[in-house]
């Protein structure tokens, strides 16, 4: 017996980063063995902010070569593209009759994008979280996983979803949260969260030579100007790395920077090292999925047949709630 149905979106981002991995994809995959759940590539959100769509299709599918390479499974799971099953534009419609203006103007995101993007502040970004609730409970999914800075996301959505409720009788369930820590996975750059925007990530499917020439650039102790100097781990980023990918050494690595013991172009061998170990299965897996003519198509169409039969009974009995002729 599953323990519910899980929802959860992420925007066509192309090639992952560990970050993405030791974040979102982990999850994921874990959370396949206990509820039925649902992966969508959210390519509609993603028109909400990109004004340059020719990667879109190729994002796409590299995105999807990851996911399956890290281990989710068709079998188990739906993964599909938003814009596949069209009846989630037609329910963001619906839903955007029964929700306030005001609930969605003071939603802090769209005051942050207002802010970020003053010449492209377009109606779907003030309609995003409707479009986000749509993805969830066309689906009659009751559980979604987030991290704790995007509960008010989902507190809107189940706001949206008792008005409907309120007002036309019961189609949704009210989705609950699932929450996750995340770990905070700081980029190269040794500042920010690792981001393919801010060019300070390391990408899973690169080459192994390719990772231990990437790794090599990263910022570290900046106290640490000689060989000699004695290092500070604790505020190093290299370090904290070393705890998910080579989480037996750090003690030793800890005292050995801090003694000066090691040099950092060693301690970021053995990082690529541990990094390029972790993932030798995941990169394997995916040249050989990729190797496979019309495979990722194959996986895509079949889930959005599977979720299209959820979303077409969703919409008629939402339809028939609300009185449509
Ligand atoms: S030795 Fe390692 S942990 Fe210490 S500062 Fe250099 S890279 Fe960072």
């Amino acid at each position: 017996m599953k323990k519910g149905r899980v929802f959860s979106g992420a925007r066509p981002t192309g090639r992952q980063h560990i970050g993405n991995y030791l974040g979102a994809i982990q999850n994921y995959v874990g959370l396949q063995e206990d509820y039925d759940c649902i992966y969508c590539i959210v390519d509609i959100h993603a028109l909400t902010t990109l004004e340059d769509t020719h990667l879109l299709k190729e994002n796409t599918r590299e995105m999807i070569l990851d996911w399956l390479a890290a281990g989710l499974d068709p079998e188990k799971s739906i993964l599909f593209v938003q814009s596949h099953v069209p009846e989630v534009m037609e329910l963001h419609t619906l839903l955007s009759m029964v929700t306030p203006l005001s609930w969605l103007l003071r939603v802090a995101t769209f005051k942050e994008k207002v802010k970020s993007q003053p010449h492209n502040v377009n109606y779907g970004l003030v309609g995003y979280p409707v479009l986000m609730t749509s993805d969830i409970v066309l689906y009659k999914a009751d559980t979604v996983p987030v991290g704790e800075d995007q509960l008010p996301h989902l507190e809107l959505a189940r706001e949206i979803v008792r008005r409907f409720t309120y007002l036309f009788g019961e189609v949704f369930p009210e989705p609950k949260a699932k929450l996750t820590t995340f770990p905070m996975v700081i980029g190269i750059d040794g500042e920010r969260k690792m981001s393919k925007s801010y060019d300070n990530d390391i990408v899973l499917s690169t080459s192994p030579e390719e990772t231990v020439a990437r790794v090599s650039t990263a910022f570290t102790d900046p106290a640490r100007r000689y060989r000699n100097d004695p290092g500070h781990p604790e505020v190093c980023n290299i370090y904290s790395l070393h705890n998910f990918f080579n989480p037996g050494r750090v003690e030793e690595l800890g005292v050995q920077c801090r003694g000066a013991a090691i040099g950092c172009v060693d301690c970021k061998k053995l990082l690529a090292q541990g990094i390029n170990a972790e993932l030798a299965p995941f990169r394997e897996r995916r040249a050989e999925i990729a190797g496979r003519p019309g495979y990722v198509d194959e996986v895509l169409s079949d889930g959005a047949g599977r979720a299209h039969a959820i979303a077409a009974e969703t919409i008629r009995e939402v339809k028939e709630k609300m009185g449509l002729p």
